[in-house]
């Protein structure tokens, strides 16, 4: 597995833009559209997590709503594996699980059908299918926290959670029970 050279690192976040006081007053918001439209960034990036994980031997990428879907979902076709939603409440049709947990203010949810992850998923704690959660910027840490619950309540296993970000002052690893993987850390 190849380590990302820092030219690389550069490459991807510089095509990432900063947008002050978004979605309120105080916040930072990391707009990765900026990203997306800058093909040599986009690729350097999916080269990079194709190559890490193409030996992790994996089933299933998991993608948190909704910006986990895009890099989940692309990086699933690079290792021809399956993709799966993890949605907020409310939008999967088939029969679901869901999680809490806590924002600033009141509380959100997440939610996956409870086939998702195939024979090997639900009633198959001996040999659990193997998953990727990933998303493109860990903050407190609450929506993986309950995305890594809700997978191993339909009995897969969360390998790894996988993000582009990691702000590095909110310390949300610790909350996580499973190995991080932060492409960019920021200070
Ligand atoms: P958290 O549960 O606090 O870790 O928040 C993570 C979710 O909120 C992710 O799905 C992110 O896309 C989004 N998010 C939180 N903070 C930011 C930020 N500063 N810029 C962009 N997205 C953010």
């Amino acid at each position: 597995m190849k380590e990302l050279s820092q030219s690389d690192k550069k490459i991807i976040l510089e095509s990432i833009r900063d947008i002050q006081d978004f979605p309120k007053a105080g916040i930072v918001f990391k707009d990765i559209t900026t990203m997306l439209g800058d093909s040599k960034a986009f690729k350097t990036l999916m080269d990079h997590l194709a190559d890490r994980y193409s030996e992790y031997e994996l089933d299933y990428i998991a993608g948190i709503d909704a910006r986990g879907f895009i890099f989940g979902a692309v990086l699933a076709d690079r290792l021809g594996i399956g993709f799966v939603p993890i949605r907020k409440k409310g939008k999967l049709p088939y029969t679901t699980v869901a999680q809490k947990y806590s924002l600033e203010y009141g509380v959100d949810e997440v939610e996956v059908h409870i086939d998702a992850f195939g024979d090997r998923g639900l009633n198959s704690f001996a040999n659990p299918s193997r998953v990727l959660l990933i998303d493109d910027l860990i903050a407190t840490g609450g929506t993986a926290k309950a995305s890594v619950d809700l997978i191993a309540q339909v009995g897969a296993e969360c390998v790894e959670c996988c993000f582009i970000m990691e702000l590095k002052f909110l310390n949300a690893k610790e909350k996580i029970n499973t190995k991080v993987y932060s492409v960019l850390e920021i200070d």
